[in-house]
């Protein structure tokens, strides 16, 4: 572990405990990364300190959260080089801010057009468009994948045509780690005038994101899985798009009159961030996105593709392991691997590592599409963070030694 990351584990006070009896190994990251103190105590102080309604109140307590959660919205916009702060909304996850696209694009969609996905889509990035699909009457495509897990952009190149009007797609696949060239995913369908998503949820804590430069539409994450609150999550559209797309949902907040015959919305971001928000988990992203910035980026990539390496390295001398993805070009944050004995369940490797302490995740991973491509109904998942250490690997390899030593 390089020196800036040397105390890295002392920043969560989770880690330093026992589960099971056994010193925790924490490697389920990509479902949720665990939180520094500074995002705790910054959490407790909004509570003890200032709490109260946003942009409503005329009293100083209202003013100050006001301000703060503004000054997180602008550091949000910071952190991914948005041109405006008004292109930040804020909403409850990445699940919901797609959701929120998938709904507000309508009057930018017409009966006939098409949708492109992948294969290797989280369900919250399939089946919101799904939904659209039906009400509008799109076709939805998808991309596939090769063995090694890697979108096959032959066949997205077939499947673009001047009627798709959405291409949606993951930076990196929560299930296998495959980060996407997503730069060219963008710059082809804007050939064609479609409108692009980024899923970010398993990107932003690994990589610096610039949605100018990556000339994205939307760009989406969540910031639990960026050591920040759960029940919080960010949407960055391009000002004009947002403009054009209708309000997600109606209520307190996002209204500029309110008659009987006729409502009247505000302005951006308000427009879509109806009824009271999780005012104190929007501020505390500011801490979280604050703690990454004091590591910073450059060592969070050296890290982590030193972790990714040391663990494909080890866990592929395992007999009778299957890595997926193993042979993909850029993976990242995660490993995805199967013992492979007949009638072994990933989650009865996952019962077994958990009894020593070792946190993995098991299962489908909410992308059923991709396990159907492999033909297997789950994987077993590692997944990193800026705290993974090679011991923490080690565990790991020798938790998976005992699994299967339990089960053949
Ligand atoms: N997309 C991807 C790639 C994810 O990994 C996840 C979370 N596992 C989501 C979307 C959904 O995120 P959330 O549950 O925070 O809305």
């Amino acid at each position: 572990m390089t020196e800036d990351l040397k105390d890295i584990k002392n920043h969560f006070p989770i880690l330093n405990q026992f589960v099971n009896d056994r010193p925790l190994v924490y490697l389920d990251n990509a479902a949720t990364t665990q939180k520094p103190i500074s995002v705790i105590q910054a959490e407790e102080k909004y509570y003890k300190t200032i709490n109260s309604n946003v942009h409503r109140g005329i009293h100083t307590l209202s003013q100050l959260a006001t301000v703060e959660m503004e000054e997180s919205r602008k550091c949000v916009q910071q952190f991914l080089n948005a041109k405006k702060n008004y292109e930040i909304i804020f909403t409850k996850g990445t699940t919901d801010s797609i959701n929120l696209v998938a709904s507000g694009i309508e009057p930018l969609i017409k009966e006939g057009d098409e949708i492109i996905i992948s294969n290797l889509e989280h369900h919250s990035n399939i089946v919101p468009w799904q939904f659209l699909a039906e009400r509008k009457n799109l076709k939805l495509n998808v991309i596939p994948v090769d063995d090694n897990g890697e979108l096959i952009m032959d066949e997205y190149d077939r499947l673009l045509s001047n009627k798709t009007k959405i291409v949606a797609v993951n930076h990196i696949s929560n299930a296998l780690g495959v980060v996407n060239p997503i730069e060219d995913i963008i710059i082809k369908a804007h050939k064609v005038g479609a409108y692009v998503l980024i899923d970010g949820a398993q990107a932003v804590s690994h990589r610096k994101v610039d949605v100018q430069a990556l000339n994205a539409d939307f760009y989406v994450f969540s910031a639990h899985k960026l050591y920040g609150p759960t029940g919080v999550g960010v949407l960055y559209g391009k000002e004009e798009i947002l403009e054009s797309m209708k309000p997600y949902q109606g209520g307190g907040e996002m209204i500029k009159e309110v008659t009987f015959e006729k409502t009247t919305y505000a302005d951006l971001p308000f427009k879509f961030e109806a009824g009271t928000p999780n005012i104190a988990g929007n501020i505390v992203l500011k801490n979280a996105i604050d703690f990454v910035h004091t590591i910073g980026f450059k060592s969070i990539v050296r890290h982590e593709d030193d972790i990714m390496k040391y663990a494909k390295e080890n866990l592929s001398q395992i007999d009778n392991i299957i890595i997926y993805a193993q042979n993909a070009q850029h993976t990242s944050g995660a490993i995805s691997f199967n013992l492979n004995f007949e009638n072994i369940h990933s989650s009865d490797v996952g019962f077994i590592l958990d009894k020593q302490g070792i946190a993995v995740r098991t299962g489908h991973h909410c992308a059923q599409p991709i396990m159907k491509r492999f033909g297997i109904k789950g994987t077993i998942r590692a997944s990193f963070a800026i705290y993974t250490t090679k011991e923490d690997i080690d565990q790991l390899v020798k938790g998976i030694y005992l699994a299967q030593k339990m089960l053949k």
